[in-house]
């Protein structure tokens, strides 16, 4: 069945050299926050992670349209990290520009890891959520889990998404269907070995029972939590 298949196939091809390049995050998060989003770049770029910015981007280096620049920079990014802190639901520009950021996190099939600030939860929805954290940004131990999270899932970042979501039309991958196999096969295998990852580590995937999300939760001591996506469903860690 599969006489056209070519063995000497490198499924991340397909990425365009992507994986050449060095692993890029997506920074989503408030201008204020300036304190805690050095800390997690200098915690990222120690492990190989190369942060995006927004704001650190040089201007002549900016794109003149800004949903065009954030666009490309979600798309070239390997997920998308959301820091939801008290500073992001003070302004309207600023919750306007995160759901705009979580969206195309969406639409692009990347995993979107969502750091909530510890305390009473925000009454702000975020509609697409894989991965939460509930974390205290004065702790530095939190910063640290953050860092140690990153460092052992960097290599599948939204391998789940990217199975999930299928490919845009006019993906290479539509030119046989032995590549189509053979980068489905190459994506499940991604994922059994993230999903080993996260076991590990004691992370369990939850649904909430009111708006039927599911992503994986990183926090389990604090639980009962309110649902991130509808704000109001109530998720229970069972712990085994
Ligand atoms: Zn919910």
């Amino acid at each position: 069945m599969f006489a056209h298949v070519n063995f000497k196939f490198k499924p991340m091809n397909f990425r365009c050299g992507e994986t050449k390049k060095l692993s890029k995050v997506f920074i989503s998060h408030s201008k204020r926050e300036k304190k805690l989003i050095n800390e997690i770049q200098s915690a990222l770029d120690n492990i190989g992670i190369t942060p995006i910015i927004e704001e650190f981007i040089d201007a002549e280096k900016k794109q003149p349209i800004p949903w065009k620049e954030i666009l490309g920079n979600v798309r070239s990014s390997k997920a998308v990290y959301l820091f939801l802190t008290d500073e992001v639901v003070e302004t309207e520009y600023t919750k306007n520009w995160v759901i705009f950021e979580d969206g195309l996190a969406s639409a692009l099939g990347k995993q979107l890891f969502l750091f909530e600030r510890e305390g009473i939860p925000l009454k702000y929805p975020i509609p697409y959520v894989t991965d939460y954290m509930i974390f205290e940004k004065e702790r530095t131990e939190d910063i640290l889990t953050i860092q140690k999270i990153s460092k052992h899932l960097k290599k599948y970042f939204s391998v789940e998404e990217t199975l999930i979501t299928n490919f845009p039309l006019g993906h290479p991958v539509y030119d046989s269907m032995s590549n189509m196999f053979l980068y489905s096969l190459y994506y499940s295998l991604k994922t059994r070995g993230k999903r080993k990852k996260l076991k590990a580590l004691g992370v369990k995937k939850v649904k909430c029972p009111k708006c039927n999300t599911s992503f994986y939760y990183y926090s389990p001591e604090k639980s009962p939590f309110s649902c991130p996506s509808c704000r109001s469903g109530r998720i229970e860690v069972i712990s085994h």
